[in-house]
């Protein structure tokens, strides 16, 4: 840290050490959750005045990502700076980085800020992707060459999340409208392949390129957002997961990473491991390493961004994580009470005002000794919320 060796409740020359994070979402509130454990305060800079991050932070900067002001602020008063969404400008953390210890770089953010490439970054480092083509151009999405590629899917090449700006094409003749449709963005288009499972792997890689992971995550989706995730992946076998493991490792080496990544995968029907994206940022899929593991993805961002020693983290429960959306919230608040009766359960709520449909509101983290007692009491909380069987 600033200087080398100033750890949490240290109070060096600038009084109580301070980390700050670029955004104000739910990854943000549990980093400033994580990072106030090891003894830092937190600014977060986030414009909206009533967020997740905000509203747990120390100090809360209110202004736009790209506002000089506030990296000022930033960097007279914290110790490091982070990220927790992938789509903060570039800018900010590369004119931050000039001051003060930022993690992950401006330079890993970009890459994952751009589907075309990151997977021309898969490609570098060896690993798997989807057969996918560019479309730039109106020409582009003209060429009938693509309809090796369907049916297939139209994804904007950045912004894209939870599902969001992308386009099942399933002829050739409909791509220009699928691509029209989406803004005439740059775009990929990618063949929709054969899915048996979707896993996601969590790696922390510190300043000095040591990296350690957390258990492989066995995710399930509905309409394009994560729904449930299981940790022992029920579904993986060993070697297919270490796999896994080592091509999230070697992508973080490759990308020179500092801080906690996120790689998720398809296993396709024939077994094989395709990389599917990266987060630059701590993961929906690792939430439940909060309530299962003794060092969780929050508290991996807090140790690479601080220069604090990495352990390798120890699953001491099976988990189940539910996503609990909008939807939720149809008839109202739902009965937290008759799912905290439950044993094992662990309730987290991100204190957004507004319950949109597809909107994450929290999650819930079902902990036992194995995963088959963790899935008989994650059933029944989604019984009694009204989710459905998974
Ligand atoms: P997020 O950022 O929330 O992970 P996203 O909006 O970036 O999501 P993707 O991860 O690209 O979207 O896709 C969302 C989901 O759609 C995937 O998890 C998978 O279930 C499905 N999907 C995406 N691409 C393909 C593909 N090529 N073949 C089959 N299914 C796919
Ligand atoms: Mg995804």
């Amino acid at each position: 840290m600033k200087p080398q060796g100033t750890g949490p409740g240290d109070q060096a020359a600038t009084g109580h050490p301070m980390l700050g994070v670029l955004g104000g979402g739910q990854l943000g509130r549990m980093f400033v959750h994580a990072a106030q454990v090891h003894g830092y305060r937190v600014t977060v800079l986030e414009p909206d005045p009533a967020s997740p991050a905000g509203a747990a932070a120390d100090v809360h900067l209110q202004a736009p990502y790209v506002d000089p002001a506030a990296w000022d602020t930033l960097a007279r008063t914290c110790d490091g700076v982070t990220t927790e969404f992938e789509n903060v400008p570039a800018q900010a953390l590369r004119e931050l980085a000039d001051r003060l210890p930022v993690a992950p770089g401006a330079d890993a953010v970009e890459v994952c800020q751009d589907r075309a490439r990151e997977k021309r970054c898969f490609a570098e480092a060896g690993i798997p992707c989807a057969p996918h083509a560019v479309i730039r151009t109106a020409d582009d999405a003209a060429r009938p060459e693509h309809a090796a590629l369907l049916p297939g899917i139209l994804k904007t090449a950045s912004m894209g999340y939870d599902g969001k700006g992308q386009r099942v094409v399933e002829q050739i003749g409909a791509l220009p409208a699928a691509w029209a449709a989406l803004g005439g963005v740059p775009c990929v288009l990618e063949q929709r392949l054969p899915l048996r499972l979707e896993i996601s792997v969590v790696v922390a890689r510190s300043r000095d390129g040591q990296t350690v992971h957390l258990p492989v995550q066995q995710n399930l989706h509905r309409a394009g957002i994560l729904a449930v995730t299981q940790v022992p992946a029920p579904d993986v076998d060993p070697v297919l997961a270490q796999r896994a493991v080592d091509q999230a490792g070697r992508l973080a080496d490759a990308l020179g990473y500092v801080g906690v990544l996120c790689v998720e995968f398809f296993v396709l029907d024939d077994g094989s491991l395709v990389a599917n994206e990266m987060a630059p940022r701590p993961h929906n899929s690792a939430h439940w390493s909060v309530d299962g593991s003794d060092v969780s993805q929050f508290d991996l961002q807090v140790r690479t961004l601080a220069g604090l020693p990495l352990v390798v983290p120890r699953q001491h429960s099976a988990a189940v994580m539910l996503n609990l959306l909008g939807d939720l919230w149809a008839a109202g608040t739902p009965d937290w009470a008759a799912v905290l009766a439950l044993p094992g359960v662990h309730l987290h709520l991100y204190g957004k005002s507004e319950p949109r449909p597809g909107r994450k509101m929290g999650h819930l983290t079902v902990t036992a000794p194995d995963l088959a007692a963790a899935r008989a009491v994650a059933l029944q909380v989604a019984g009694r919320l009204g989710l459905p069987p998974f």
